[in-house]
């Protein structure tokens, strides 16, 4: 007997055949998808712990956003209205003069709040890079969703020394590597090319000798100074110094690309690594100079490329679908339209995702044998019918709102708008408490209009060396995630 039973769902499997099914159930049990059929009269009857009657309503694989960071969530709404070098400097500040006071319970609701907003917005599994991963891997792990968590590895940002911040690493990866049933994994992840040193590197090669099944994630080439930051590191580049420690092949994933050229795709395609896209950030924020991703390279050498939503709380939007819109509007706008079909978009949410992530034995689409993610979508609305092209309606039209079951690992997460594996009453109150804390400690103003920064000058607010050093480094450039 199956545990879950959908019937009577417009199935968008995304499958090797990019079958949409017209009418469709999907059987569950044990976790994974038993059958993806035609609906039968049968099904209707068919008994099953759970029947879920999915008429009007489409069924797609869960979302996967594919590069996150989520220690400083609680930020949400402060800096949405600042310009790029104005945020990395109000961020820097906050983030160094919050740090050791706020403590585990203000980064806890952080990740819970986190969670909460990726789970209403359909994302079910995130690859995240983060300075308090086991927090992360908890949070994710008891909401019942999937994650890859990698402990970021920046020297030249976090006072502790490289050996310090490996030997965290390494005890992250031991005790949470393969934990919660398989949903949380981690990774390596160094922040890039600026934001570490050689010893680091060193470091980083040693554990991916040591842990080769993992993925290594990391930011490159997100400012102009990337080239000067990898010749400080003894490299010709940022590819380079990845190359010289033998790191960039089928499980890199290299996160921005901003600045990188059509030999850099080139380079990036023939190693088979993997591209993270996030469009809103860098629109919403971007200083100086009109930069973006060498887009028409990396589709004709074939790079594989999965869209993330970097830091959402900075621009007030956790939406994965709209992300993929922007991508999409911004890369048309760049470099001509047609960059990608709709379609495109939905396999880079879904299975591409999956595939940067070696994941997609398991997820990323809706077959028999995989586990089931999935997400419901009632599109059996006014504001959406008619309509005759299903993922352009999809990644044009329809938001996060109007998903209304999540499913994990089999698990009912979210069952018409309704969380279940969370108490979002306690999420709710603990953001709330700890988003006050942050501002009575750090003097941000907030009012229903906006907010405003402290008015002690950033430099005096900045204690600490590292930081010092990565004003004086990037503060020409827009190096957000490097905080
Ligand atoms: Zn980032």
């Amino acid at each position: 007997m199956a545990d879950i039973l959908i019937h009577d769902a417009i199935v968008l499997t995304v499958n090797q055949d990019h079958q949409i099914l017209k009418n469709g159930s999907i059987r569950i049990a044990d976790g994974t998808i038993q059958a993806v059929d035609p609906t039968a009269p049968a099904d209707r009857d068919r008994s099953a712990d759970r029947v879920i009657d999915a008429g009007g309503k489409v069924v797609l694989p869960g979302l996967i956003d594919a590069h996150r960071h989520t220690d400083f969530t609680l930020v949400q709404g402060l800096f949405s209205e600042l310009e790029g070098e104005e945020l990395l400097k109000e961020a820097l500040a906050l983030y160094h003069s919050a740090e050791p006071t706020l403590g585990d319970g203000f980064f806890e609701a952080a990740w819970q709040l986190a969670c909460l907003r990726q789970l209403t917005h359909g994302v079910t599994t995130v690859n995240a890079m983060d300075f308090t991963p086991a927090l992360g891997a908890e949070a994710i792990g008891d909401a019942g969703l999937r994650g890859v968590i990698g402990p970021e590895l920046a020297d030249f940002l976090k006072p502790d020394t490289p050996d310090e911040q490996l030997a965290e690493a390494r005890e992250f990866i031991e005790t949470h590597h393969d934990t919660y049933e398989g949903r949380v994994r981690a990774s390596i992840a160094p922040g890039g090319e600026a934001g570490c040193t050689r010893a680091l590197w060193d470091g980083v090669a040693d554990l991916r000798d040591e842990y080769p099944e993992l993925r290594l994630h990391t930011h490159l080439y997100d400012s102009d100074a990337a080239d000067t930051m990898a010749a400080g590191s003894g490299a010709d580049d940022p590819l380079d110094l990845l190359e010289q420690y033998d790191l960039l092949d089928e499980r890199t994933l290299l996160t921005h690309l901003l600045h990188a050229d059509r030999d850099d795709a080139r380079r990036i395609a023939a190693a088979g690594a993997h591209v993270l896209h996030c469009p809103t950030v860098y629109s919403y924020f971007q200083a100086g100079e009109r930069t973006w991703f060498p887009l028409p390279a990396l589709t004709e050498f074939g790079a594989n490329i999965a869209i993330g939503l970097d830091d959402p709380f900075w621009f007030d939007s956790w939406d994965l679908l709209q992300e993929a819109k922007h991508a999409r509007l911004l890369s048309n706008f760049e470099y001509g339209a047609q960059q990608w079909s709709s379609y495109d978009l939905i396999k880079m949410l879904t299975i591409d995702a999956a595939q940067a992530l070696g994941l997609d034995d398991r997820i990323g689409s809706l077959e028999p044998g995989k586990r089931a993610d999935l997400v419901i979508i009632d599109i059996d609305t006014p504001r959406l019918q008619p309509f005759s092209n299903l993922p352009s309606v999809l990644t044009n039209s329809v938001t996060a709102g109007d998903i209304e079951t999540v499913i994990v690992d089999g698990t009912i997460l979210m069952e018409d708008n309704q969380v279940r594996s969370m108490d979002v009453e306690q999420v709710r109150a603990a953001a709330a408490r700890e988003r006050e804390r942050l501002q009575a400690e750090t003097g941000w103003g907030t009012s229903l209009a906006g907010s405003s920064p402290p008015d002690t000058s950033i430099l005096r607010r900045v204690s600490g060396r590292p930081l010092v050093r990565a004003l004086k480094q990037y503060g020409r450039g827009f190096v957000h995630e490097h905080v």
